[in-house]
């Protein structure tokens, strides 16, 4: 009954406290390419891990303990590497030397060091990571049963309860606890490709219409509040793109949308907001940005797709063009929530006086 006590509580004390390790960083899964302080923090967590584990142990009989503190020493080096894996060894070791030195301290070290070299030697093995997890598991037990033959000095002592139990209970908690971080980083990698796909345009890697309604909206308000820092929006639309389906087809289409959204972020400054917000018209929000400046850089953008060639295959590359329509706050549209509508006017009338120029409140900048 202390036994099944004992293994669940590891059981939970495993799954808890890997849960909480990865709602830390959301942002990366944990991998030899990971940041040294995100390997440190890794490391001495798993230590953490250990700890608890060695704590809380399995008790088998009035005088022999069992623990997993193997586990998170094992997961740590799998998806860390070497530092992190080096780290959780010694803050488990260190408090198993301070809880008392004796012989089961000694065998504690001498287990744990060759776990760790081990494991180094398993993450170069190039097979699926959970058959390569439970291959360092069945390592694990082996070296625990050598460990106790050798230091008992007594081959029965393979068939004794305690080992018996060490690999029962290592293979299955062992399990768990991979199974549940494979899981755990495939929820965490789902929401940050959520994340991402919520706010940018997968063909072009641009914002999209949502991520720029919102950095219109915090434009707005900076300058709403700012009235002496000018706002301008440049709305572009390639011209006849119908066509360029039409004659090369739709992925030919998609290559020149990316490449036209490549071109508008090299041409427009760091900071100015570029954004596909459907089909083949895009966006360039300029802060602090006055209407000749305005329509200087949507010029330029102008200028430099007419020149472009966009490649469509390797031998084939067309030249396409666009219009442009312009707006700014305060200086062509009196609040600057207009300033979308009054940028999509003046591409209207930049398209029905001939395309491939640039237009802001009915004044022609540059006509062709
Ligand atoms: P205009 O000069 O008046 O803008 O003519 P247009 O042909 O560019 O405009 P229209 O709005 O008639 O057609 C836009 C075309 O853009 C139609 C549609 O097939 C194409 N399009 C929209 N989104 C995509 C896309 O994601 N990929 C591709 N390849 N084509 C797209
Ligand atoms: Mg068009
Ligand atoms: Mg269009």
């Amino acid at each position: 009954m202390q036994l099944m006590h004992d293994f669940f509580v590891n059981m939970m004390i495993m799954l808890a406290l890997l849960f909480i390790y990865y709602q830390f960083y959301r942002d990366e899964n944990l991998a030899p390419t990971s940041s040294i302080k995100r390997k440190i923090f890794s490391g001495l967590y798993a230590g953490l891990i250990g700890i608890f584990l060695m704590i809380y142990s399995i008790q088998v009989d009035a005088t022999t303990i069992v623990d997993l503190r193997h586990i998170p020493l094992l997961l740590v080096t799998l998806y860390g590497g070497a530092l992190p894996g080096f780290i959780a060894l010694v803050v488990i070791q260190v408090t198993r030397f301070l809880i008392g030195i004796n012989l089961s301290s000694f065998v504690s070290l001498s287990l744990l060091t060759s776990l760790y070299l081990g494991y180094l030697l398993f993450r170069k093995w190039e097979i699926p990571i959970l058959i390569k997890a439970i291959w360092m598991l069945i390592y694990s037990n082996v070296i625990f049963s050598l460990m106790i033959v050798y230091f008992l000095l007594d081959i029965k002592s393979l068939f004794s309860e305690i080992n018996v139990l060490y690999w029962v209970t290592s293979i299955v908690t062992g399990l768990m606890a991979i199974y549940t971080t494979e899981h755990l980083r495939k929820i965490n990698y789902l929401f940050r490709e959520y994340k991402k796909s919520a706010t940018i345009d997968p063909l072009t890697g641009l914002n999209n219409v949502r991520s720029f309604d919102e950095a219109l909206n915090r434009a707005v308000q900076a300058a709403a509040t700012d009235e002496n820092k000018p706002l301008s929006l440049l709305v572009i639309d390639i011209d006849h793109f119908k066509k360029v389906n039409d004659t090369y087809g739709h992925a030919a289409g998609d290559i020149v949308l990316k490449q036209f959204g490549k071109t508008l972020r090299s041409a427009a400054r760091l900071n100015d907001v570029v954004s596909r917000n459907g089909g083949e018209e895009f966006t360039i929000l300029l802060g602090d940005c006055s209407n000749r400046e305005a329509l200087e850089i949507g010029e330029r953008v102008r200028a430099i797709i007419e020149e472009n060639s966009f490649m469509i295959t390797k031998d084939i590359s067309i030249h396409i063009t666009a219009s442009i329509g312009a707006s700014t706050f305060p200086e062509t549209v009196p609040t600057p929530s207009q300033l979308y509508r009054e940028a999509d006017e003046a591409l209207y009338q930049a398209k029905r006086s001939g395309r491939n120029r640039i237009y802001s409140n009915e004044q022609t900048v540059k006509v062709y």
